[in-house]
C-alpha cells in the first residue's frame, strides 16, 4: 500500500464526516512502528469558513437551549466518555506512541474537567441588587461569546482539548477545534461520543489542518475567541493575531521545568519523581521536569541514583505494557537526540545516552531512551532551550538562592518543584519563583479541575488561565442591566444630570 492509499482521518462539520475530495493530506504515524498508517486533510480557508458558518448557525439555539438540558447532554457526554476511555486510549497510543496508561492519565484528567463542567450553572450565575436608587434594580448575566476556537497540540490529544471544550460547550458557545494534525483521530472519536450524547449537530467541529487552518480562525469574523496550546513561537503569534483581529484569546505556551533539590530531601523521593516527570511520556509533557537543579553537595549521590533508576526503565511499543514509549515523529525523535551532542559539545557528561536504546518495538520506531546529562552548562542550547523529549539535565548549584535566581532567569516560567524536609524552605521557594505552576515534593503539579493551569512569562500569553473559575469567564461575557418600571409617583421628570445612586 502506497501512502496514497492509506485511510483519511476526516473532518467534522455538520455532525458528520467530512473527507473533501483532492483536498491536501499529511501522514499520520504509529510511533512504535514508524509507518504512516493514515492520512489527514488539511484545511484551507474555505473549509474553515464552511466549518466556522456551520458552528455559527448552530449557535443561537445551542445557546438558548435551556441550562437543565444542556446539562443532561454534559451528563451523558461523561458517561460515555467513562465507559470508553479505554477505546481512546488505543487510538491515542497509536498515533502519538506514549504507553497505554499514561493515554489512559490523560483522559482521566480531561474527564476531570468535563465534570467540572457538568457543575456550570452555579458558575455562570449572574447577581441582583435591588433599589440602588430609588425603584431601580441593577442584575448582571452572563452569556456565551459565540464560535470559540481551540487549537491543540500533538502531547495531549484528548486532555488538551477537554481543558476548554466542556466549559465552553456547556456554557452555550459553539466549537470549532483544530486539533494536532500529528494525532488527529481522538478529536473526531470525541466529536461521535458528543453527538451520541446528544449534542446538536454544529456545536462541535473539528477542522484538521496545519497552520493555513489556524490561521484560517485567527481571522475568521464568526471566531469569538481562540484557546491555544502549543510551542512559545506559535502561541506568540497566535496571541498577536487573534488579538488584532479583536478576539479573546488565551495561548498556552512552551516549558523548560526545573525541579530544586535541597540537601535535607529525601534523595530516593527525589531520584524517583526526576525520572517520573522527566520520563514518562517521553518526556512530551508539558509539566514535565527537564531540568534537576542538585543543591551540592548531594548532586553525585543523586545523580547516581537516577541514573540507577534509568537502567530499570523498559523502553517499547506503548500497547506493550513498557514504562515509556517512542516519541512522536522521527523528526521530532531527531531533534531531541540532537540535543545530547549539543550538551556534549558544551561540556556536559552524557551519562546515560539514551540512543543506545534497545526497545521492545519495531527497529523502525521513533526510538529514543531516557537521557541524562549531567553538570549542563546554563549557557548550553541544552539547558536555555525547550527540549521536549525524553532528555534530563542536571545542574549542579551550590544554594537554593543561585537554584531559585536560575529559574527566575528562564524566559518560561510553566512550572518547577522543590524537594526538601524544611517547610520553612519551601515556603519561601513558592514565594519566591517566578512560576505559575509550583510543586512542593510533587513534580508534576498540574492543578485539579477547578484550580485553573497556566503558566507565567512566555509560557502563557493572555490573562486568562485553561478551566478551573477563570474558564467560565473566559467564555462568556457579562451584561449589567440598570431597570426601573415607572410609576407615576416614582416619575422623576426631566433631568439632564448624571445618573446618580444617591437620589
Ligand atoms: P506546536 O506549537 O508545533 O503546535 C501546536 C498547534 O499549533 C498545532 O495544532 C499545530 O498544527 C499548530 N501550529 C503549528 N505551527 C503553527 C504556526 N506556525 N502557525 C499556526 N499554527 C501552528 O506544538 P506541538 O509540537 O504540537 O506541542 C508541543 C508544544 O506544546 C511544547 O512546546 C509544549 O511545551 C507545548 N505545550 C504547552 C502546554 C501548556 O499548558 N503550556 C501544554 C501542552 C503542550
Amino acid at each position: 500500500m502506497t501512502t496514497t492509499d492509506l485511510p483519511v482521518v476526516p473532518h467534522w462539520v455538520d455532525g458528520a464526516r467530512l473527507t473533501p475530495a483532492g483536498s491536501a493530506t499529511a501522514p499520520v504515524f504509529d510511533p512504535a512502528r514508524g509507518v504512516a498508517t493514515r492520512r489527514v486533510g488539511l484545511a484551507d480557508a474555505d473549509l474553515v469558513d464552511r466549518a466556522v458558518r456551520s458552528a455559527a448557525a448552530a449557535f443561537p439555539a445551542w445557546r438558548d437551549t435551556s441550562i437543565a438540558k444542556r446539562q443532561a447532554v454534559l451528563f451523558r457526554f461523561r458517561e460515555l466518555l467513562a465507559g470508553r476511555k479505554d477505546e481512546l486510549a488505543r487510538i491515542i497510543t497509536a498515533e502519538h506512541g506514549k504507553v497505554l496508561s499514561d493515554a489512559a492519565g490523560e483522559i482521566q484528567r480531561g474527564l476531570e474537567v468535563v465534570e467540572l463542567a457538568t457543575g456550570f450553572p452555579h458558575l455562570v450565575k449572574g447577581e441582583f441588587s435591588e433599589n440602588v436608587s430609588t425603584g431601580i434594580d441593577v442584575y448582571s448575566f452572563k452569556q456565551p461569546l459565540g464560535v470559540v476556537g481551540i487549537v491543540s497540540p500533538f502531547n495531549f490529544p484528548a486532555m488538551v482539548p477537554m481543558w476548554f471544550f466542556p466549559v465552553a460547550i456547556a456554557a452555550g458557545n459553539a466549537v470549532v477545534l483544530k486539533p494536532s494534525e500529528k494525532d488527529p483521530s481522538a478529536a473526531v472519536w470525541m466529536a461521535e461520543l458528543w453527538q451520541e450524547a446528544g449534542l446538536p449537530d454544529g456545536v462541535f467541529t473539528v477542522v484538521h489542518g496545519d497552520r493555513a487552518a489556524v490561521d484560517g480562525l485567527l481571522a475568521h469574523p464568526d471566531v469569538a475567541s481562540i484557546s491555544f496550546v502549543g510551542s512559545t513561537p506559535v502561541a506568540r503569534h497566535v496571541y498577536e493575531t487573534a488579538a488584532r483581529h479583536g478576539k479573546r484569546v488565551q495561548a498556552l505556551g512552551g516549558a523548560k521545568n526545573h525541579m530544586l533539590v535541597l540537601p535535607d530531601a529525601d534523595l530516593d523521593l527525589a531520584a524517583d519523581q526526576a525520572v517520573n516527570a522527566g520520563f514518562g511520556s517521553a518526556g512530551e509533557r508539558c509539566m514535565a521536569i527537564s531540568v534537576v537543579l542538585a543543591v551540592e553537595p548531594v548532586a553525585d549521590e543523586l545523580v547516581a541514583k537516577v541514573r540507577e533508576r534509568i537502567e530499570g526503565l523498559r523502553v517499547g511499543d506503548g500497547t506493550r505494557g513498557p514504562d515509556m514509549g517512542p516519541l512522536v515523529t522521527g523528526e521530532h525523535r531527531d531533534r531531541v537526540a540532537s540535543y545530547i551532542d549539543v550538551a556534549a559539545a558544551d561540556g556536559a557528561k552524557v551519562v546515560v545516552d539514551g540512543r543506545d536504546v534497545r526497545p521492545d518495538g519495531d527497529a523502525d520506531g521513533f526510538w529514543l531512551g531516557p537521557t541524562l546529562l549531567d553538570d549542563v552548562p546554563t549557557t548550553s542550547r541544552a539547558y536555555t532551550e525547550e527540549i521536549f523529549g525524553p532528555v534530563l539535565c542536571v545542574v549542579r548549584v551550590k544554594s537554593f538562592d543561585e537554584g531559585v535566581a536560575l529559574i527566575n532567569a528562564g524566559e518560561l516560567g510553566n512550572g518547577t518543584a522543590v524537594f526538601t524536609a524544611d517547610g520553612g524552605a519551601a515556603r519561601r521557594f513558592q514565594n519566591e519563583v517566578e512560576v505559575g505552576m509550583i510543586g512542593v515534593n510533587v513534580p508534576i503539579p498540574v492543578p485539579v479541575a477547578y484550580y485553573s493551569f497556566g503558566g507565567w512569562k512566555q509560557s502563557l500569553f493572555g490573562d486568562a488561565r485553561a478551566y478551573g473559575p477563570q474558564a467560565f469567564d473566559f467564555f462568556t461575557r457579562a451584561k449589567a442591566v440598570t431597570s426601573r418600571w415607572l410609576d407615576p409617583a416614582t416619575h422623576g421628570g426631566v433631568d439632564l444630570g448624571f445618573p446618580r445612586n444617591d437620589g
